[in-house]
């Protein structure tokens, strides 16, 4: 056994943390870390880039925001880091509604809509129109009920939600229980268009987290006119969502391309965490092939998605963690895009396809549209001819190619009935000919599992009150999406909470005090070298 002098020698070192997953939760606990002072912190990404479901593509000099895309008022912790590492913003355009109707033939054609008349259609074929009085008092009503309960939703993870039994039930019931269920088609448009879930299918306390006043108030004020001079959300990264998290990751200490073998947590005080991991040999040039080794930390954070079956590929799962972990699911979100164009036949001149707005949701967001586009976007309009589908799919008894066709299909048959109504696409420049409209060529594809998260009877059992009670564990932390809410702004807080905590265990174990780093000095991070220097 060490003695105590040997131990406190052995102490004199920084700790050694890793963080499994280059995400925006990995990424921004990495930042929160460092922030702290701590420079012995590795992020391991199994991918080629950083950002995870944030992730951009650059068409054409413009960039496309494939996964993560708004940013609100709400971001604040997001804002921060933004404004450190310099991204900058533009303001999102609105959108406008389409729907999908038959005749009597059973032809399909698409007919415009906004989405205040989406809004205020009333629930059922036979219902009445909502009032603009109602609606307005079901958006004030929301936003009171919802600040009543804002401690047990606004905390970075949920820790103490299964307190509040009426709380743990699907949104759709929530609105009900609060007599405002006729907000139901309203809150379809953020929630279950952007891949959260039917009302009746996902727990209240996640759209009551989502819809933080910032986001909240932004979403009804864009509808409004005039608002736009004044109120210039929500907003995008000009470069990109995933280049704003590259900008963070380049003063980090990030390795990509790394295969993470296995992961060893022993019981001894000193470097208990042993990571086995795989790293392309282009980082090691003096060595062949993929290279193995074996890392020692003190402490681990868990970045990466959360599920019992992605975690057992390496690393063993106490029962604890195993009865958690197989709690968390996630949906299928498909996002393709393509290039469309319009020829005129005559002269063989290539024109963008462009349609009347930048986001066109379309609907019935029901059943029926599993595995059909309901969102397309066309960010750039004219000067792009890039244009984005989102779809959920349900992939039951499906493999990953019928998926894929099954999607592109679809895709192809909504851009032909888009092309084919007057009051949908912008009509084709003078002197082409409608109809000669080709799709010119697929250009991404990407299939994600989204919104890791639980259910609303998981919640009521204390589900995040025992995820909180395990972080620090055998000296590993949980953070990410199912830790909290699939939103940005709710990961990166959840990452700095992860990150205090682990900055306060390791003030406990006697770890030298680390200097804590000024924000200003963390970007560009070269900043204190250049000092040095001079
Ligand atoms: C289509 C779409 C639209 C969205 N729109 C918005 C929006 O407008 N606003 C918003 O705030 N949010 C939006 N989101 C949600 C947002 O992107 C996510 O909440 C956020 O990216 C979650 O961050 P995370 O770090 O928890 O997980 P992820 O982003 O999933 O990152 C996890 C990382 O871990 C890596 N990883 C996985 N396994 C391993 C392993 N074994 N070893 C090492 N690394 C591993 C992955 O490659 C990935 O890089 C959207 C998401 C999608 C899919």
């Amino acid at each position: 056994m060490p003695d105590e002098t040997q131990r406190q020698a052995e102490r004199e070192r920084p700790p050694r943390i890793a963080i499994l997953g280059a995400g925006p939760a990995g990424l921004a606990a990495g930042y929160f870390l460092k922030r702290h002072g701590y420079k012995d912190v590795m992020i391991f990404e199994k991918l080629g880039r950083v950002g995870g479901l944030c992730k951009s593509v650059t068409d054409g000099y413009m960039a496309f925001d494939l996964g993560g895309t708004y940013i609100t008022p709400a971001y604040h912790e997001t804002l921060k880091i933004a404004r450190v590492v310099r991204a900058e913003r533009y303001r999102g355009k609105s959108y406008e509604m389409v729907k999908v109707v038959k005749d009597d033939q059973g032809k399909k054609s698409l007919k415009r809509d906004d989405a205040w008349g989406y809004a205020r259609r009333g629930l059922g074929d036979q219902a009445e129109p909502i009032g603009i009085v109602q609606l307005v008092r079901g958006v004030f009503a929301f936003w009171w009920q919802r600040r009543k309960v804002r401690r047990y939703v606004d905390t970075p993870s949920f820790e103490r939600v299964h307190e509040r039994k009426d709380l743990c039930v699907s949104f759709g019931a929530w609105l009900d229980s609060h007599d405002i269920g006729f907000m139901r088609r309203l809150f379809e448009i953020p929630v279950t268009m952007m891949g959260y879930g039917f009302l009746d299918e996902v727990a209240a306390p996640y759209v009551l987290k989502y819809m933080a006043p910032g986001t909240y108030w932004s979403m009804f004020l864009r509808g409004l006119p005039f608002v736009g001079l004044f109120w210039a959300w929500p907003q995008r990264f000009r470069e990109g969502f995933q280049r704003m998290w590259e900008r963070v990751s380049w003063g980090l200490n990030v390795r990509m391309d790394v295969r993470v073998l296995g992961v060893r947590r022993q019981e001894r005080r000193e470097l208990p965490i042993e990571l086995d991991v795989e790293t392309a040999d282009h980082l090691y040039p003096h060595e062949e092939g993929r290279t193995r080794r074996t890392l020692c930390f003190d402490k681990l954070i868990l970045a990466c998605p959360l599920t019992r079956e992605v975690l057992e590929q390496f690393i063993a799962l106490r029962d604890d963690e195993a009865v958690l972990f197989e709690r968390i699911h996630a949906h299928t979100y498909v996002q393709n895009t393509l290039h469309a164009v319009t020829v005129d036949s005559t002269t063989g001149e290539e024109k963008p396809f462009k349609l009347f707005a930048p986001v066109v949701p379309v609907f019935p967001f029901d059943e029926t549209t599993f595995g059909k586009p309901w969102v397309v976007v066309q960010v750039w309009g004219n000067q792009s001819r890039l244009l984005q589908f989102y779809s959920r799919i349900d992939p039951e008894g499906k493999d990953a190619r019928s998926i894929r066709t099954d999607v592109e299909a679809a895709s192809h048959e909504l851009l032909h009935l888009l092309k084919d109504s007057d009051t949908c696409a912008t009509p084709v420049e003078a002197g082409s000919i409608p109809g000669h409209e080709r799709l010119q060529r697929w250009s991404t594809y990407d299939r994600w599992p989204y919104f890791s998260h639980v259910s609303a009877e998981d919640m009521a059992g204390g589900f995040f009150s025992r995820l909180d009670a395990i972080q620090s564990i055998q000296n590993t932390y949980y953070t990410g999406g199912a830790a909290t809410f699939e939103m940005v702004e709710a990961v990166v807080r959840h990452a700095k909470y992860i990150a205090e905590k682990v900055h306060r265990d390791l003030r406990k174990e006697a770890f030298p005090k680390p200097r804590r780093v000024p924000f200003g000095m963390l970007h560009p991070p070269y900043a204190e070298a250049e000092r040095l220097v001079e």
